[in-house]
């Protein structure tokens, strides 16, 4: 098996034993070298061609050294239709010597950046599914209040569709908007929209993520506050979702709403 049959398995991290590929010698700390391990193949949707590609990469890979036991790999892959290119970074860590003739291996990190050109095979598109990805992608970087914003603008347009639907008021007597959390509380008497499980501590979790959007509460609390934020915003959209006349609605928005269980694992 050589390197790049493991990392064609990506994200698949399971051990592997391999051909050596850095000839027996160390790769030092931050030292680069170049691989001739195979290329790596990866599907997926290509935008411009509008179906499935098989993207590759070429026969040679940029290989960064992390001491004795790990390498970072970059790779760009180019689409065999229309040569848009992507590109895959994968960290791959051994229990031995990484450097020996017959390493065993696995991968430790597989990250993608499709750039537009591209999306993964099976994953929701949408705009609801684009700002879960983004609230996750802000959270896997650590930004507790970057993600905390995604979440807080899919719960107010989903809590806004709502009120539209039940000609609950947006606007106050004065003509202004209504403060969005007596909005929320609006409509979740007439609909409930908070699911049962937060239904005592739904608006509490509420009030914190605005705390955390105005910079009251520190990026480590704000992080600790994300995954259950995440769980409420998916639980009001599912709550919607089981009302027709909503669920249509949402449809409409292009939500993929039948997709919040896979959304909600990946989220996991
Ligand atoms: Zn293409």
């Amino acid at each position: 098996m050589r390197l790049s049959d493991v990392l064609n398995k990506a994200p698949d991290g399971a051990v592997y034993q391999i051909e050596g590929f850095l000839g027996g010698r160390p790769l030092r700390w931050r030292r680069h070298r170049n691989i001739a391990v195979g290329k790596v193949f990866h599907n997926f949707h290509c935008q411009q061609c509008g179906d499935q590609r098989s993207f590759q990469s070429g026969t040679s890979l940029a290989c960064l050294g992390l001491g004795d036991r790990a390498v970072s790999i970059d790779a760009t892959l180019k689409c065999p239709g229309c040569e848009g290119r992507v590109e895959v970074w994968f960290v791959v860590g051994s229990e031995n010597d990484i450097f020996g003739q017959a390493p065993h291996v696995r991968l430790e990190r597989y990250t993608e950046n499709l750039r537009d050109r591209a999306v993964s095979i099976g994953e929701i598109t949408g705009p609801f599914a684009d700002l879960v990805k983004r609230a996750n992608a802000a959270y896997e970087a650590e930004l507790g209040a970057g993600s905390m914003v995604y979440l807080r603008w899919i719960l107010e347009s989903i809590t806004c569709e709502v009120a539209e639907i039940a000609n609950v008021p947006t606007v106050g007597k004065k003509g202004g908007r209504v403060p969005f959390r007596d909005l929320l509380e609006r409509v979740n008497d007439q609909r409930s929209i908070i699911p049962q499980q937060f239904s005592s501590n739904g608006y509490k979790l509420f009030g914190e993520s605005s705390e955390v959007i105005h910079g009251n509460s520190t990026e480590e609390e704000a992080l600790k506050k994300f995954k259950p934020c995440l769980q409420l915003v998916l639980g009001v959209v599912e709550e919607v979702n089981r009302d027709n006349v909503f669920a249509s609605a949402i449809d409409e928005l292009g939500w993929g709403v039948d997709d919040i269980d896979v959304i909600a694992g990946d989220a996991s």
